[in-house]
């Protein structure tokens, strides 16, 4: 029988709010001497009360909305109840039966395909401390203890394990538009949990055992692990097995998942109201004054990159890929309307030499030196035949590296294209008389070698002759031989 998997994701992502969710302490603890950001409330110390992080809120709230989510009237915070070293309360604080939004979707884009993915929930909860296993003992760090962290759970409506990587990528893209998490999987920012069930081919069914995998801390994970569980799966039910319900580790070196728990032990978490903090009443004007703080979301930005300034779907891709590169971009082409410049041009600067140059250097947006406003000038000063094509990309190079304006790099260099009619057809007739083996063999019939002198022409002018010019007055000069 064909199989056809069945994936949901809930993808946990620390928001960049200044403090924790619960206490005073900073929430930046990167690279922070381990223990130094904590407090009586995120060591969980007996008697200390969590008061709740009203941005880590806003962040949520203008997260779910990004995700088109219902936000409901009443929120709370709920206790789950366990028990591991890196939980310091023996409890975390979460949300339960009324989170901060539901119902909402997010759209992936499949090959040109889209679909939508169903959002069931974002809601907000607490993050861990963090534990190190070294030569036999077990050491803690608290400082990640109470970092706010936003919880996504996806509808089970992925079906490949493509449309899981691209739901992930889409979820981040939003994330970093909105600035409410830095998506930083190295540093642990984002973090998958997988939900993988097999049904029969074109079934719409949804009760078939699912087998959630823990702990999957970047997209290369979440896509290795479920592209071994759904293999693992189809061959149990090939051979006639049961998949039985488990939650399952992924062990990165060995490149396979392996039992956590399995049904019998699954986890009692006696969830229940927090006691210590108040049911939250979210104002309808408060949602309405964050909807209007959306900025241009992905989907948006690339639509409107196609439809009115006319790029490819390509282009408007790798351009809004990154919410600052876009903003780069739409700067660049404000600077070109005034002046004329194309907006498509633009996109070809951007993505072609400055992309690889940034590559090259490994250069984020933020460290360039040319400003965005100077991008025009390139297409500007070629369509002026002040410099070729060629010359152009030498000059961006230059620019690259010390955020020179074009004219005056062109200016120190002596770059401007060769348009002088008398001095060209004096460098033409040199060329001429240099090469007499080329201008025999043309002479003799052969005239595609006419392209060879017009190189030399260029090389001999350091390609800045106007090209143009040039071919004319290779071919004026050759057919006065004739
Ligand atoms: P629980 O409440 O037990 O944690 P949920 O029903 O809330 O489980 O779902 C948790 C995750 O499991 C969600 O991301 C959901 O999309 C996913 N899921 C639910 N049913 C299935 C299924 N049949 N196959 C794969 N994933 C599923
Ligand atoms: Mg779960
Ligand atoms: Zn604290």
């Amino acid at each position: 029988m064909e199989f056809e998997p069945v994936i949901g994701l809930e993808v946990h992502a620390q928001l960049l709010t200044a403090s924790k969710m619960f206490c005073g302490c900073s929430a930046d603890y990167a690279g922070a001497p381990p223990n130094t950001h904590v407090c009586p409330v995120c060591l969980g110390m007996p008697g200390s009360l969590p008061v709740i992080n009203r941005a880590a809120v806003e962040y949520t709230i203008l997260t779910a909305l990004a995700f088109h989510c219902a936000i409901p009237e009443f929120a709370k915070f709920d206790r789950k109840n366990y028990h591991y070293p890196d939980l310091m309360k023996g409890y975390q604080i979460s949300q339960y039966d009324l989170p901060l939004s539901r119902d909402g979707y997010v759209v992936i884009d499949d090959a040109g395909a889209t679909k939508r993915i169903g959002i069931r929930r974002v809601h907000l909860e607490e993050d861990t401390a963090k534990l190190f296993h070294a030569d036999g003992a077990s050491l803690i760090d608290v400082n990640r203890a109470g970092v706010p962290l936003m919880e996504i759970v996806s509808e089970p409506e992925m079906h490949s394990v493509e449309e899981a990587r691209l739901y992930s990528i889409k979820l981040r893209q939003i994330l970093r538009y909105l600035g409410v998490c830095s998506g930083d999987m190295e540093k642990g920012a984002m973090r998958f949990e997988a939900n993988i069930s097999l049904r029969p081919k074109g079934s719409r069914d949804l009760s078939q055992t699912r087998v959630e995998i823990k702990n999957l801390n970047s997209l290369r994970a979440m896509v290795h692990a479920t592209e071994f569980e759904i293999a693992r799966q189809t061959k149990i039910l090939n051979a006639g097995g049961r998949v039985e319900q488990e939650t399952m580790g992924w062990d990165e070196a060995r490149n396979t998942t392996y039992t956590q728990r399995s049904k019998e032990e699954a986890h009692d978490y006696r969830y229940f109201p927090e006691p210590d903090l108040p049911r939250l009443q979210i104002a309808r004007d408060w949602v309405a004054e964050l909807g209007a703080r959306l900025p241009e979301l992905p989907d948006e930005k690339r639509e409107r990159l196609i439809s009115a300034l006319g790029l490819s779907a390509y282009d408007a891709s790798v351009i809004t890929a990154e919410r600052e590169v876009a903003a780069y971009y739409d700067r660049a082409v404000e600077a070109g309307k005034a002046r004329g410049v194309d907006a498509k041009a633009i996109a070809n600067w951007v993505t072609g030499e400055l992309f690889r140059l940034m590559k090259e250097t490994n250069a984020e947006i933020g460290a360039v030196k040319i400003a965005p406003e100077q991008i025009p000038d390139l297409p500007a000063l070629v369509s002026a035949g002040t410099i070729s094509n060629t010359i152009a990309k030498n000059v961006f190079e230059e620019m690259f590296k010390s955020g020179q304006d074009a004219r005056a790099i062109i200016a120190a260099k002596g770059l401007a294209q060769i348009s002088d009619r008398g001095a060209l057809q004096a460098i033409v007739e040199k060329v001429l008389a240099e090469n007499p083996k080329p201008v025999a063999e043309y002479l003799g019939g052969k005239e595609t070698i006419a392209r060879f002198l017009v190189g030399q022409v260029m090389k001999a002018t350091k390609g800045q002759a106007n090209p143009g010019m040039v071919n004319e007055l290779v071919a004026e000069a050759l057919s006065k031989m004739k």
